[in-house]
């Protein structure tokens, strides 16, 4: 652990006590019905940074009626005038990047860069979507026989259940709210109660940007299931977006049948990272420092599988410990920290359990291998080599920072492995050969490939995953269609 300088403790209480605590239903801040609350927590400390109002079932259906209730009015609301409000509300967040990456920092532990690279990354939702609202387009064409016409017009879904995680608090939030907005369609959020006051510090901001009361309805509660389930079987809604676990996620999926429910899934991921005897090493080294560190590990798109060829095996895990080993691990306000704590205790534990499971069936460990000791769900960042197939973590989901290592000798032997799991979400390979690069990115089985780069997300890209890892696309041109509807109007023409 770090102590190399301290965050100013006053702006930490200025930026909480900025945050609205209450539920956002109809356009108005409000406790949760009987006065409830639940605490939310800086996994740093593990000590309470505030209490947020803790919806019941009753205000999950309050919410729904609110933006049923707004949904033909905004509907109808010009194009231009929608992406407009999303573009006031992209401004207001860069010029407040300094205090909404410190809330972020302490409800959910990431290092402040890491929180304004996260801020910008949400911001940037808005401003693409702002210029996607007034591009939905239509079509009108000559029936083959042409006896008719056909008029084809985009309509919004209707009113949207919006679901999101807690480790990217923001953008989780504005890749689903931003394609809403611009394809008018009004909202119930419900963020984890693990970090909600990224949504609340944004719900303020939509409203100060001009959304119309009832668009965008907020509850958060400590019983996910109970207040959400109701509103999924309820009909008003037409779409569920999710963004969590794939465990979850299956649950919804079935919930939402009973009224077919349109559907958006971003689930979890077992992300290979590929690394072929002819890679630049310190390009895959860099790229590995990404794709599993970003977040701490706590990413859906983290690798979790390193699959490196035999010979160079040995020096990527050299080159990849030293880089680990260096890191510095603390408070994520503190200067220079890179690495911030898990989220819980949950979190931490499930981590550990995965490193002793691969060490208990033969692993080596390079670096790390354990917790810090002391207050805040810290795991020291981890290299282990000779990580079997069979060990949890090369089957589960790490979300942590540990990178597991494989070797494999030949190019099929490597997409098998890495297409040997339920999930299919992201998968990076590393080669300087060309037709390598083309033949193996076909033959992955993911719904994103990171092709010489450990970072593929950006908000003009579609994205999303393949088997248990999803259905739908957010971001890119495509975002904006998980919210339309295609209406068809066949147009008689005499004859
Ligand atoms: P999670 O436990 O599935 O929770 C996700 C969200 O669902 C939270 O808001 C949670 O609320 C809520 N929830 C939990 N049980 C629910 C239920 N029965 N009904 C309705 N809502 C329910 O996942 P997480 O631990 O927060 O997030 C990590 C997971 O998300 C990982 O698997 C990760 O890969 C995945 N993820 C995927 C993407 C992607 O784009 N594919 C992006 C980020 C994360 P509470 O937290 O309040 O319980």
């Amino acid at each position: 652990m770090t102590t190399t300088g301290e965050h100013v403790p006053g702006d930490e209480a200025r930026v909480i006590d900025a945050v609205p605590t209450g539920l956002f239903i109809g356009g108005t801040w409000r406790p949760a019905s009987g006065g409830r609350t639940l605490t939310v927590d800086d996994p740093a400390t593990g000590k309470a940074l505030c209490e947020v109002a803790d919806a019941s079932p009753a205000d999950g259906m309050e919410a729904l009626a609110a933006a049923t209730a707004a949904q033909a009015s905004f509907a109808a609301m010009p194009p231009r005038e929608r992406g407009e409000i999303l573009l006031r509300a992209y401004e207001i967040m860069m010029e407040r990047i300094d205090d909404l990456a410190l809330v972020m920092t302490l409800e959910m532990g990431k290092p402040l860069a890491e929180s304004k690279g996260e801020i910008t990354y949400a911001a940037e939702f808005f401003r693409w979507f702002a210029e996607e609202a007034v591009r939905i387009d239509g079509g009108y064409a000559v029936a083959p026989a042409g006896t008719s016409r056909f008029l084809v017009q985009k309509q919004p879904v209707g009113v949207c259940l919006l679901i999101t995680p807690w480790n990217f608090p923001m953008a989780m939030g504005t890749r689903k709210i931003g394609p809403a907005v611009a394809a008018g369609c009004a909202m119930v959020l419900k963020p984890s109660e693990l970090t909600p006051l990224s949504m609340h510090s944004l719900a303020a901001i939509l409203a100060e940007a001009g959304l119309p009361d009832g668009v965008l309805n907020l509850v958060t509660t400590s019983e996910a299931g109970a207040v959400m389930e109701p509103l999924i079987r309820d009909g008003r809604a037409r779409k569920l977006s999710f963004t969590g676990s794939t465990p979850v996620g299956k649950k919804l999926l079935e919930q939402c049948a009973e009224k077919v429910l349109r559907t958006s899934m971003e689930l979890g991921g077992n992300a290979p990272f590929i690394v072929f005897d002819d890679a630049d090493l310190d390009k895959a080294v860099e790229g590995a420092m990404q794709a599993k560190m970003r977040n701490m590990g706590e990413a859906c798109t983290a690798a979790n599988r390193f699959l490196v060829h035999r010979s160079v095996a040995d020096v990527f895990a050299e080159k990849l410990a030293a880089r680990m080993g260096a890191l510095t691990v603390g408070r994520g306000t503190e200067e220079g920290v890179q690495v911030g704590p898990l989220v819980n205790a949950k979190g931490r534990e499930k981590v550990t359990a995965l490193v002793d499971d691969a060490l208990e069936k033969g692993a080596t460990v390079v670096v790390g291998g354990d917790p810090v000791d002391g207050p805040g769900w810290f795991y020291r960042p981890t290299v282990l080599t000779g990580v079997p197939l069979e060990a949890r973590l090369s089957r589960e989901e790490i979300f942590g920072p540990v990178a597991a290592i494989t070797v494999f000798d030949t190019d099929d032997d490597a997409v098998a492995a890495a297409n040997d799991t339920e999930f299919g979400l992201v998968s990076y390979l590393f080669t300087e050969n060309i037709t390598r690069a083309l033949r193996v990115s076909e033959q992955l089985e993911s719904g994103m490939v990171g092709l010489n780069t450990g970072l593929v997300s950006n908000p003009a890209a579609p994205f999303g995953g393949v088997k248990e890892s999803g259905l739908g696309r957010e971001g890119g041109t495509v975002g904006i269609e998980e919210f339309l509807e295609t209406k068809y109007v066949a147009i008689g023409f005499g004859g």
